[in-house]
C-alpha cells in the first residue's frame, strides 16, 4: 500500500455511565467506522467542530487511547497487534503536538528539560550530548538556544509552540499529529509555525496529520482533507479541489464561514441551523440532516456512505453538490 499510516474502519466509542450506580446506560460514538489512508510525506488536513471526534481519532490512532473497533496500521503493520519492541519503536516514530503550548509544558521544567525529555526515555546520551542535541533543535525550531535555561512562562504562545515541535522531533520521528496546534494562536503567529511546520517537514521528510476546527487553518499546509461531522468522515479530497468545490454541504458550510475579502459577500453564507447534536444520541440517517439546508425525506432515515467520486474525492451525501 503506498500510505504510511492507514485507518480501516476504526471505531472508538466511551460508555455512559449514570452517577449514583455507576450504570453503563449507553455510550458516545466519538469515532464511528472511520477510513483513511495518509501516505508518506504529506500533510493530511483534518478538519471539523469541536466534539466531531478527531482528536479522539488522533488519540487512537497513536495508540494513546485503544479502538473500541477497525485497526490501524503504521508502515503496514498493525499497530495494535505489536509487540513490546514494535511499540517502543512506533513511539519514537510517531509524535503529536498540543494545542495549548501552556497545558502541554510542564511549567516547573527548564525549557531543555521539556525538549531533552523524549531523549532521556528513548536514548542513552551523556549531558553533553544531549545539550547538544537540544541546542541543535531549537535552532532547528527558530529558537534562540542561549534561553535554553529558562521557563516556558518566559516565553511567548508561539514560542511556546515551537519549544513543542523542537521536542516533538527530538526523536526523529516519521509521522507528527499536530491537534490544533496553531488554533490558539494569533493569525500572523499561526503562519509563522505553519511555515517552520512545512520547512521541517522537508527538511526531514516528515508526515502529518494536521488537525483544526477551522478549513482556513489547514489550507496551505495540506495536500488533502479530510471534513468530519458527529464521528463520521463525511468528504475527503485534494485540498484545492475541496476548497473550489466541496461536494458536502457540511464543508460548504465550513468554507462559507471563512471570512471573505471584502465584506459585501457576507449576505452568501450559509447558517448552520441548530448546534451541534450530541454524539451519544445522533440523529438518524445522514447525522447532518438537521442541520442541512438540502436535506429531503431519504436523509432522514438512510445513512449515506462515504463513496469515492473521482480521483481522490470520496463523499456521504445522497445529494452532493454540483
Ligand atoms: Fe444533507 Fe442529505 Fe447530504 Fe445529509 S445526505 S448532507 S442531509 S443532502
Ligand atoms: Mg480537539
Amino acid at each position: 500500500s503506498s500510505y504510511l499510516v492507514e485507518v480501516n474502519n476504526v471505531k472508538k466509542y466511551f460508555p455512559i455511565k449514570t452517577g449514583l450506580l455507576n450504570r453503563v446506560i449507553g455510550q458516545v460514538k466519538a469515532v464511528d467506522d472511520v477510513s483513511f489512508g495518509i501516505r508518506a510525506g504529506e500533510t493530511f488536513g483534518l478538519v471539523g467542530e469541536s466534539g466531531c471526534g478527531k482528536s479522539t481519532l488522533a488519540r487512537v490512532l497513536l495508540n494513546l487511547k485503544s479502538a473500541t473497533g477497525g485497526e490501524i496500521k503504521y508502515a503496514g503493520r498493525n499497530i495494535h497487534t505489536a509487540g513490546n519492541r514494535e511499540l517502543r519503536k512506533l513511539r519514537e516514530e510517531m509524535q503529536i503536538i498540543f494545542q495549548d503550548p501552556f497545558g502541554s509544558l510542564n511549567p516547573r521544567f527548564l525549557v531543555k528539560d521539556l525538549i531533552s525529555e523524549p531523549l532521556r526515555v528513548h536514548r542513552r546520551m551523556s549531558e553533553q550530548e544531549m545539550d547538544n542535541r537540544v541546542v541543535e533543535l531549537m535552532e532547528m525550531v527558530g529558537l534562540d538556544a542561549s534561553r535554553r535555561n529558562r521557563y516556558p512562562h518566559e516565553f511567548s504562545g508561539g514560542q511556546r509552540q515551537r519549544i513543542g515541535i523542537a521536542r516533538a522531533i527530538a526523536l526523529n520521528p516519521k509521522f507528527i499529529v499536530a491537534d490544533e496546534a496553531v488554533s490558539a494562536l494569533d493569525v500572523s503567529v499561526q503562519s509563522q509555525v505553519l511555515n517552520l511546520m512545512m520547512k521541517l517537514q522537508k527538511e526531514l521528510g516528515l508526515t502529518y496529520l494536521f488537525i483544526a476546527h477551522g478549513l482556513n487553518v489547514v489550507r496551505h499546509i495540506s495536500d488533502r482533507v479530510g471534513v468530519m461531522y458527529l464521528g463520521k468522515m463525511v468528504e475527503v479530497g485534494k485540498t484545492e479541489e475541496l476548497f473550489a468545490k466541496p461536494l458536502h454541504p457540511y464543508t460548504s458550510v465550513l468554507l462559507s464561514a471563512i471570512p471573505k475579502p471584502t465584506t459585501e459577500h457576507r449576505d452568501e453564507r450559509i447558517i448552520l441551523q441548530g448546534d451541534v447534536p450530541s454524539p451519544a444520541n445522533p440523529p438518524s440517517g445522514c447525522r447532518f440532516h438537521p442541520r442541512c439546508p438540502f436535506a429531503q425525506d431519504r436523509c432522514k432515515t438512510e445513512e449515506p456512505q462515504l463513496q469515492t467520486v473521482s480521483d481522490e474525492r470520496q463523499v456521504a451525501c445522497h445529494f452532493p453538490l454540483q
